[in-house]
């Protein structure tokens, strides 16, 4: 396994891989989610990269920038006993250099959701994407399923930019008892981990509403929105029902229905989702 840290010497190294290449991007303090997408993407290509990078410009002035977890010596070794090929760990001034002013917005799929909440953070994703794949040029990119409206966004931004790269989504990985691993768990306490899988009780409260046949997207979310306030430590951001393409929210549920979250417990804010009707 190479570590790469600067740009040169990835476009070097990029022009001798064997094809196909796959690629994951994350921002590190890997967890057993970002390993399912590893695995795939070496089982789908000759050689798969993975980049380590806690991109500066898709945090708010007033989120995790400083304190978001890292351990790059440990996700070096996971990788390797993965079989990763390649790592690029670039450093946020070669990323982001002086003068720095092209920026990706993909808009409408930011509108909602995440977008709403975290005015900015799309537009810092979309543009680091995109610059990680001129960079990597991947034959397909693995995204994970836990952060649904950012994969709506990047598919968006590869059809409306005619890039070349396959978008490969991937099952969201969970604890035992249902919680969606996350790099940001580790800020949890332990009470406030006994509380944290609440998220995903409740969307299987609203799936189980759905099945006995509840198709208005109101009383779904009362129902969830009631099991979540009963947990002392957690405070609903939002709860959403929405087209799974546009995300749009859904007034009737006819075809498939995108049922999504954020939560804080304590000071930790949490998202989660499942897909109705697949
Ligand atoms: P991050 O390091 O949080 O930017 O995540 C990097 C990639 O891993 C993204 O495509 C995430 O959606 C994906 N990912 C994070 N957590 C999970 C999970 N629990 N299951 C599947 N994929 C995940």
């Amino acid at each position: 396994m190479e570590v790469i840290e600067g740009i040169a010497d990835l476009k070097r190294e990029r022009r001798h891989l064997k094809e196909p290449v796959g690629f994951v991007p994350t921002m590190g303090y890997l967890h057993e989610g970002h390993m399912s997408l590893v695995r795939r993407a070496k089982k789908e290509n000759s050689t798969a990269i993975v980049s380590i990078f806690v991109n500066p410009t898709q945090f708010g002035p007033k989120e995790d920038l400083d304190k978001y977890p890292r351990d790059v010596p440990r996700d070096l070794e996971m990788l390797e006993k993965a079989g990763a090929e390649i790592v690029f760990t670039p450093m946020a001034q070669e990323i982001y250099p002086e003068g720095f002013c092209t920026w990706v917005d993909v808009e409408k799929v930011t509108e909602n959701l995440e977008g709403a909440h975290r005015p900015g953070h799309f537009r810092g994703v979309a543009t680091v994407v995109a610059k990680l794949f001129n960079l990597v040029e991947p034959t397909r990119a693995y995204f994970g399923q836990k952060d649904a409206q950012q994969v709506v966004v990047i598919k968006r931004m590869v059809g409306d930019l005619n890039m070349g790269t396959s978008i490969v989504v991937c099952p969201t990985i969970r604890e035992w008892d249902g919680l969606a691993m996350s790099s940001r768990n580790s800020y949890l306490s332990i009470q406030e981990r006994r509380a944290a899988p609440v998220l995903y009780r409740s969307l299987l409260l609203g799936r189980k509403l759905w099945e006995q046949g509840e198709r208005n997207p109101d009383d779904i979310r009362k129902e969830m929105a009631g099991l979540i306030e009963k947990e002392p430590l957690a405070s609903v951001s939002y709860i959403s029902v929405a087209d799974p393409e546009t995300l749009a929210e859904i007034d009737t549920i006819k075809g498939k229905a995108l049922v999504s979250l954020a939560v804080n417990i304590g000071k930790t804010r949490l998202i989660d989702n499942i897909t109705l009707g697949e």
